[in-house]
């Protein structure tokens, strides 16, 4: 089994292409198959200055490892089409031979004319296969006299053809609804139409796996595999990732590419985690998979045809579930750089780290961490009736006593772990014969200055250390009255 990614460098990856090369890569995959990946750059005006290295990133980024493509390379390169110009005149040529198609001379004037009346009577073919009756020798005559050409096959007028789609079943389309559609254009480059018949063929593709907006142009490719007398690969059509019940999701609209999407805090494993469910549903319900996860359990017979609706908060969700069953290192590595951003840098590396424990079960995406704990590089200003809390049980009043007696039991403590320090509260709480939130959540409080913070008083005590959280309680002391 041969599957293959073919994106355009046209601009960013967006999560429609990313899900169609997590689709073949994994079909190829669960089946002990390889994953090719060929860039389609023959469209010279569609083509963006950094498009390819976003392809090359985000494939890196996500684990999607091809097996040949361009720099690993493999048996069938080059695997960057406009290296491959010479193939594509040679196939064209071979079906010129073969009455298959036709040299075409006719002028961009003459077309658009075409096209204009075609329109005007709501034909569905614009061209009339002028050239298609040229004689021999004014062909050859152009030819010698380079007027400009293209070359374009003949389709057939009469009958149908049908082919079968693994997701959407047996289509039929009449044939004199084809154009005789361009191979190759007068710059010597192939089309798209072209291009990837004549390569999937050569880079021996078993099962072809793309977006439904090429399911109507499908029997035009069946009709060059004919031509040329190929096998015709496996169809695996797509349908598209919506943005609501209407719309395509589409970064030309404004919707997140993956490079977005990770820029906003979500981790490349979530987001293929989610997009892997966008259009497949495994056999059970569980919906957590990494990537080699989801090679053991993808198969063909999962695929939906109904297009699939992109749920960020679904996606949020699921990047919550992947940071929770990372280990602390794995985690620490993905969070540093947000913790250094919310602490200025400010902190060690045992203190970051310390962080990065507390927070890992309270984050769902990464861009939440510096705004969470941004107290521990600095204590902000705080209203004092942070302090009042009905289910702790603290007013201002006691706050005040309550954190006095915490402030001396912590100056006197001589193990500042968390641990420690909250079986020593615990135990004063008895002696004081008060409730332990009673201590503890005035000292969260004059600790971190903020309502809601990741960890308790003493969790927060630990990081802090004992100089930083003495002082910031009595800072509390004071701004209480005491
Ligand atoms: N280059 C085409 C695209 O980016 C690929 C379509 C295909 O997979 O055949 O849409």
């Amino acid at each position: 089994m041969r599957t293959r990614f073919a994106p355009s460098p046209t601009g960013y990856m967006h999560i429609g292409n990313l899900r169609t090369a997590l689709y073949e890569y994994l079909i190829a995959k669960s089946n002990g198959g390889k994953f090719i990946l060929r860039i389609e750059d023959t469209d010279q005006e569609r083509y963006v200055e950094g498009a390819m290295d976003a392809i090359f990133n985000t494939l890196e980024m996500t684990g999607i490892k091809y097996d040949e493509g361009p720099y690993v390379g493999g048996d069938y390169g080059p695997y960057i089409q406009s290296e491959r110009l010479h193939l594509y005149k040679k196939y064209a040529q071979e079906l010129v031979d073969k009455g298959e198609a036709y040299y075409c001379f006719c002028t961009k004037e003459r077309l658009d004319s075409l096209k204009k009346s075609a329109a005007e009577l709501g034909d569905a073919l614009n061209y009339d296969r002028h050239c298609f009756y040229l004689d021999k020798e004014e062909v050859e005559k152009n030819l010698r006299n380079n007027v400009p050409h293209v070359i374009r096959q003949k389709m057939p007028t009469e009958g149908t053809t049908t082919f079968h789609d693994v997701v959407y079943g047996d289509i039929t389309i009449e044939n004199k609804t084809l154009e005789d559609q361009v191979l190759l254009k007068s710059d010597g480059y192939p089309t798209y139409n072209f291009a990837n018949v004549v390569d999937d063929h050569l880079m021996k593709i078993t099962h072809v796996v793309r977006g439904n907006e090429y399911l109507s142009s499908t029997p035009k490719y069946n009709l060059l595999y004919s031509a040329f007398g190929w096998e015709i690969p496996t169809y695996i059509h797509l349908p598209p990732v919506m943005k609501d019940q209407h719309t395509k999701l589409s970064k030309r609209h404004g919707d997140a590419s993956f490079q977005d999407l990770v820029e906003r805090g979500y981790l490349p494993k979530a987001i293929l985690n989610y997009i892997a469910l966008l259009g497949w549903s495994p056999k059970d319900t569980e919906e957590i998979f990494t990537l080699e996860e989801l090679e053991k359990s993808f198969n063909l017979d999962g695929l939906s045809k109904s297009p699939a609706i992109f749920d960020i908060e679904k996606l949020t969700w699921m990047n919550g579930e992947h940071i929770r069953r990372m280990d602390l290192d794995e985690f620490y590595d993905v969070a540093r750089p947000y913790i250094e951003k919310g602490t200025n840098s400010s902190l060690t590396e045992e203190q970051m780290k310390k962080i990065a424990g507390l927070i890992q079960k309270r984050t769902e995406v990464l861009t939440e961490i510096p705004g969470k704990i941004s107290f521990f590089a600095e204590l902000p200003d705080y209203d004092i009736q942070i302090y009042v809390h009905k289910k702790m049980k603290t007013d201002l009043e006691n706050s005040l006593t309550y954190l006095k007696e915490g402030f001396d039991y912590l100056k006197e403590a001589q193990d500042f772990t968390s641990n420690s320090l909250y079986e020593g509260i615990k135990e004063l709480a008895a002696k004081l014969g008060c409730k332990n939130s009673q201590i503890l959540w005035p000292m969260r409080t004059a600790l971190s200055g903020v309502e809601v913070s990741p960890g308790g008083a003493t969790e927060i005590a630990e990081i802090l250390g004992k100089e930083e959280s003495l002082k910031r309680m009595e800072y509390g002391i004071s701004k209480l009255g005491g």
